[in-house]
């Protein structure tokens, strides 16, 4: 399996120069499997970026989280939505109020957009994530509620022996501290149980945290402490606040670094999220290229 990060921004895009190292776009995951083929991890504004360079990809699945604007904004400008022979299945959290194309279809519609879906050239199918675990392109997916604002899934995509867990905006910490919690009362806790790649929410740096309770997202504390409760092998720290430049990503990044260790792990274990970091993820994980 290979990782590649299209968008680590949460919330909303954040260009500019000194945006430019961690990048600016909003969530966007590329998983390939070891067979080829290729999983889309949320449709924030980096899926614009990847939809150029999928030239001949006819068959497209996209997995949504939830339907935040961070979470589908580049679908309206991802380049396969426009090319007739392009087959897309977009998967995404049930909702008793409106289906998932009705309630995707309040953006790509007017007057947000100069396109409706059923004008879309390509051939597009939304469908809700079962409740069981799934097959999509060989790969086994589960999907599961967690703990955010409104509707919200993590996933969990096993390949082979690989297994990589993505929850991009999540507060698990939220109601009771997590150290001492039982597994059973943890959001998202059997999702990323003992995973390869754990691909989690850290929006804010823990002094941050305290006028944020509530909002949906964690603290780095408890994103670390969440890491270390579910054992995951490597952590890849996500979603970054629209207001960390570069400067301050780094220093979140020597502090994130230092607390690992103090859970008795081994700093190279962790990272944060860059736009256009690449990975391979298995048994031992090593970075390509970021
Ligand atoms: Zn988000
Ligand atoms: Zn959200």
């Amino acid at each position: 399996m290979r990782v590649k990060v299209w968008g680590a921004r949460g919330s909303v895009p954040a260009p500019g120069p000194h945006m430019n190292r961690y990048g600016g776009n909003t969530s966007c995951v590329q998983v390939t499997l070891a067979d080829g083929d290729v999983l889309i991890l949320d449709a924030g504004t980096g899926i614009r970026n990847l939809g150029v360079g999928l030239v001949g990809a006819r068959r497209i699945n996209i997995l949504l989280t939830h339907l935040h604007l961070d979470h589908i904004q580049g679908l309206m400008f991802f380049p396969p939505c426009f090319r007739e022979e392009s087959q897309i299945t977009i998967w995404g959290p049930a909702s008793p109020e409106a289906s998932l194309e009705d309630r995707i279809a309040r953006y790509i519609s007017a007057p947000l957009s100069p396109v409706e879906v059923r004008e879309l050239p390509c051939s597009v199918s939304f469908r809700d994530t079962p409740a069981t675990e799934w097959e999509v392109a060989g790969a086994t997916i589960r999907a599961e509620a967690v703990t955010h604002r409104g509707p919200t899934l993590g996933y969990r995509i096993t390949d082979g022996d690989t297994a990589l867990a993505y929850i991009p905006d999540h507060e698990p910490a939220l109601g009771a501290p997590l150290a001492g919690l039982e597994p059973e009362w943890i959001s998202g806790f059997d999702l990323a149980r003992g995973v390869d790649l754990l691909i989690h929410d850290c929006q804010y740096a823990d002094d941050e945290y305290p006028e944020h309770v509530g909002w949906g997202h964690s603290g780095l504390s408890d994103t670390l402490i969440f890491a270390s409760r579910v054992e995951a092998d490597r952590l890849l720290l996500f979603h970054h606040d629209p207001l960390h430049s570069d400067e301050f990503l780094d220093d979140l990044g020597a502090t994130a670094k230092r607390a690992w260790q103090g859970l008795r792990r081994d700093a190279t274990e962790l990272e944060l999220g860059q736009e256009g970091g690449e990975f391979a993820v298995g048994p031992a994980v090593q970075a390509v290229h970021a």
